[in-house]
């Protein structure tokens, strides 16, 4: 045998050798407790998905789903991190619309969305509310349209950075009224919120995950809901049309992803404990106090998943495109 083909023998060896730990590990999966990265700060609207579907999920699993906030870059720190984790299925990410819009609206994106991930399934569609600190001017929304236009960067509006829901939803208001507002970008919306609630910003856009409680106990003011319809649980709220802003439509859905390469067989494991969470009736039942429920099952499948973040990113890039806003 020559050296190239002893070599090339050698590395084949390796390689079938390697074929049933990998095997293994992956029908011993999981064997320790899983890290689920969360791109946002603790205490905000994802972090209070993740943190219902982990606990949910570690029954199914029998170790714990432990979540970890890694905040930052609207979203991109987090998941760049999990797109160069190992693909073993200990770390999975739980993200939102982010995960799409990132693709067009970070120049310089040190991942792929469409090529470095796994899909796991789809989890749940969040409406957004339009709040503002309470005591602001503006009575509804029809006023607060007028009160922006007039205030313009007078008015500090606050998101959990480029690429986040809360920055999307603002950058569709403000483009609906053709005008800038001041925007002071957080780690997260749950920091965002205790500056709203302490009056130190006027604005924000965010998951009614985040925004149900605070507007029922009255420490924001509530404009309108992002859906085309009212919700159950804040039937009172008009949606954005009804408001007369034409055309305004956002909704935050949110995915569970794990790194590429990650053996199928852990993908499925993976799965049918997400599957089981979305059946969970504490989840259920915590996610309708929050304006929110679990996706049909049939989304809840790593095709469907794929194939849905794919169109997500398709129709987000001439809107992002349109609006000229970009981030390196
Ligand atoms: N709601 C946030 C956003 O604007 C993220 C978060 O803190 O969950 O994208």
């Amino acid at each position: 045998m020559n050296n190239f083909k002893a070599a090339a023998a050698g590395l084949a060896a390796l390689a079938f050798a390697a074929m049933p730990t990998a095997f293994a590990q992956a029908q011993d999966y999981p064997s320790r407790p899983v890290t689920m990265v969360v791109p946002f700060s603790a205490g905000g609207p994802t972090d209070t998905v993740a943190r219902l579907v982990a606990e949910s999920m570690s029954r199914s699993l029998g170790q714990q789903v432990v979540v970890e906030n890694v905040g930052g870059a609207g979203g991109t720190r987090g998941a760049g991190q999990v797109a160069k984790a190992s693909p073993d299925g200990y770390t999975i990410l739980l993200h939102h619309i982010g995960q799409a819009t990132a693709a067009t609206l970070y120049r310089k994106l040190p991942y792929n969305v469409l090529t470095d991930f796994e899909e796991v399934g789809l989890v749940t569609d969040v409406p957004m509310t339009l709040i503002g600190k309470s005591g602001l001017e503006p009575k509804d929304v029809t006023e607060l349209v007028a009160f922006v236009k007039d205030k313009k960067d007078g008015v500090i509006y606050g998101n959990a950075g480029v690429g986040s829901a809360s920055h999307l939803c603002g950058m569709l208001f403000m483009s609906a009224l053709g005008t800038q507002m001041t925007t002071v970008p957080y780690q997260g919306t749950g920091p965002a919120m205790n500056d709203l609630v302490g009056g130190q910003i006027d604005l924000m856009c965010d998951q009614t995950t985040n925004t149900t409680g605070q507007i029922k106990a009255g420490k924001v003011k509530a404009y309108a809901v992002t859906t085309p319809n009212r919700l159950k649980s804040l039937p009172d709220l008009p949606t954005m049309q009804e408001g007369g802003v034409k055309d305004f439509e956002i909704a935050v859905w949110h995915g569970v992803y794990a790194p590429k390469g990650t053996p199928k067989e852990v993908v499925t494991k993976l799965n049918a404990a997400l599957v089981a969470a979305l059946q969970d009736p504490k989840v259920i039942a915590r996610f309708a106090d929050l304006g929110t429920e679990p996706v049909a099952l049939d989304r809840a499948t790593p095709e469907v998943h794929e194939k849905f973040l794919a169109a997500e990113v398709a129709k987000w890039k001439p809107v992002i495109e349109q609006a000229g806003v970009f981030a390196d």
